[in-house]
């Protein structure tokens, strides 16, 4: 699903302005340890739960994960305390594996991206409170504090558009104005709901109608594939 003749069309349409690009499997490669994490914190109370779920519901509160195979499980929703424990047992095992690298050619996207005059925002479910800080050592220069949506600024998060929304409210972006890049099938209708053009990028185990079939306008496999198109993409959406 590379550049074809809607995609061309809907892009022609576009005052290109802006790149919201969510953050996990996007620019770090931590998808692999979140999905891990969760699979062994399950089955630590008896819980079968395999990795291709996990990134179905990448995106979603770790609540909403947990309750989702309670309900599933048991025919009925955790206790706070249940959620609370599990919780914290995921998150354990995910600081255990260690520090996630950057998707590989994320950082040619990001600089071709910045060197066309585009503003670059992240949107993110994420609430690390020191992510501005691991974002300018991974990719230095290339993000700002004020262009930054975070679990602290959105009250439902995706796939709700909220966060979305905010990033084109703080911008003041027209819907024409902003494209959306995601992994993950959540996302991706977050970005849809929002009336943004989004790009997917497969960058985790998922089979690629995961994320078409939610609506995205492009799919790659990589990066580079997307670094590829990508002068195309906004050359066609830009106006001068
Ligand atoms: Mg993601």
């Amino acid at each position: 699903m590379a550049l074809d003749e809607q995609a061309l069309k809907a892009l022609g349409n576009m005052d290109l302005k802006a790149v919201f690009f969510d953050m996990d499997g996007v620019l770090f490669n931590s998808m692999p340890f979140h999905a891990k994490a969760w699979v062994e914190a399950f089955k630590s109370i008896g819980i079968d739960f395999n990795e291709y779920e996990a990134y179905m519901r990448e995106g979603m509160t770790g609540n909403g994960t947990i309750n989702e195979m309670f309900q599933k499980t048991y025919g009925r929703l955790a206790t706070e305390e249940e959620c609370k424990k599990l919780y914290q047992t995921k998150m354990h095992l995910f600081e255990e594996c260690g520090k996630a690298g950057t998707i590989p050619d994320v950082d040619k996207v990001l600089k071709t991206v910045k060197e066309n005059g585009l503003d670059i925002y992240i949107v993110t479910g994420s609430g690390q409170k020191s992510l501005i800080n691991k974002l300018d050592s991974a990719f230095p220069g290339i993000f700002s504090k004020d262009k930054m949506i975070t679990a602290y600024d959105v009250k439902k998060g995706k796939p709700d558009p909220e966060p979305y929304l905010m990033a084109q409210a703080k911008g003041k972006y027209q819907k024409n104005e902003a494209i959306v890049v995601e992994n993950a099938p959540l996302g991706v209708v977050a970005g849809k709901a929002a009336g943004l053009f989004t790009i997917a990028v497969n960058t985790g185990i998922l089979k690629d109608e995961e994320l078409t079939s939610r609506g995205a306008d492009l799919l790659y496999h990589n990066m580079e594939e997307l670094w590829e198109e990508l002068p195309t993409i906004i050359k066609t959406s830009k106006k001068q």
